[in-house]
């Protein structure tokens, strides 16, 4: 059997303990004949890898297995396809998303809503996943990507990106609407930008001064740091700019999310895209509170589109793939500016 390398996490432990080790295991093989190769190019590094590495999201059922390759924003190349496939030809180049595989048969997947399918394999929630050199995945789940588009800012958005862009639409963007973006990292400061070609006006919050220069760079009308005070957050934000029309919280705090609820006005819509309780919420204003998980194949094709037209900036550095825990352990420190991609 041949052998590739990878980034094994065989029991979950803090970061700073090096988790992952360097591997040998069997290469993956197509083994249906939907199936294509990827040879991986990059895979990014999500803050939620870090949750799941820790333990942190153990009750949550995250990792459900181990030992597993963690990583689910994988770009390649093809390098072997399936006799069935139509979609793809050798040397075409792809992306997945987190989503590797669905049912295609409930309600959920007939839909369009596939990444709701109960019956759903995660990418890096076994050994298929992109802390490695090759993967596979059926042609349905995977997304073609430019020729000309470099491995680095490809493949941020296939779970950055796409997140990003489904948690805007989520917000209703419409014209000189008001939107609050809560969290400027990997996934904010893309938001930022989806916003921003729809005419939204942004206001954009983090605790990072650094973060918040990257979102003004990008767009946003104005931004505000949040200093963990949510009285002092909430008349800033009142004195600057009247109540907001919608807030999108990326920030994975109960005391970011509460405060994005207030910050709205009656009738508003507050999406969250992170994990968390929902403290305060009070019928009699009418708000909509949504909750968005990554997105379709077909978003993810939008993604690829919109960032390939509007020429939208992706915020992201190189590192070997062998440095995946010190990668890590620079995004539990706030090192990383916004998304740190691996190159094996
Ligand atoms: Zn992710
Ligand atoms: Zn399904």
């Amino acid at each position: 059997m041949e052998k590739m390398r990878a980034m094994v996490l065989s029991e979950c432990a803090p970061i700073e303990t090096n988790p992952l080790k360097l591997s040998e295991i069997n290469k993956h093989q197509i083994e249906r004949q939907n199936e294509i190769l990827i040879k991986i190019e990059a895979c990014g590094v999500c803050h939620s890898q870090l949750h799941g590495i820790e333990g942190d999201w153990k009750e949550l059922g995250i990792p459900p297995t181990l030992p597993t390759v963690p990583g689910h924003e994988v770009v390649g190349t093809i390098v072997e396809i399936g006799t069935n496939v139509t979609k793809f030809k050798v040397g075409d180049r792809a992306g997945i998303t987190p989503l590797l595989e669905a049912c295609k048969n409930c309600q959920y997947c007939k839909e369009g809503k596939e990444y709701l399918c109960e019956s759903s394999t995660i990418t890096g929630e076994s050994f298929k996943g992109g802390y490695t050199e090759y993967i596979t995945v059926t042609e349905d789940f995977a997304t073609k990507i430019p020729e000309n588009m470099k491995p680095e800012y490809a493949a941020p958005l296939f779970c950055a990106g796409i997140t990003a862009f489904k948690a805007v639409k989520a917000a209703e963007p419409q014209q000189d609407k008001k939107i609050g973006i809560f969290g400027i990292g990997g996934v904010g400061h893309m938001a930022v930008q989806f916003a921003n070609i729809e005419g939204c006006n942004v206001i954009a919050f983090s605790r990072n001064q650094n973060h918040l220069d990257v979102a003004k760079r990008l767009g946003a009308t104005d931004t505000i740091k949040f200093s963990g005070s949510q009285e002092d957050l909430l008349v800033q934000i009142k004195e600057k700019h009247g109540m907001l029309d919608a807030a999108i919280v990326f920030a994975p705090a109960d005391l970011v999310t509460d405060s994005a609820i207030k910050s709205v006005k009656k009738g508003g819509i507050i999406v969250i895209a992170t994990i968390g309780e929902n403290p305060s919420f009070v019928a009699f204003e009418e708000k909509t509170i949504r909750g968005t998980l990554i997105g379709s194949t077909k978003d993810m094709e939008q993604v690829i589109n919109i960032c390939d037209e509007k020429n939208l900036e992706v915020i992201s550095e190189r590192f070997p793939l062998e440095k995946a825990n010190e990668v890590l352990k620079k995004l539990k420190d706030s090192e990383i500016e916004a998304r740190a991609v691996l190159i094996p």
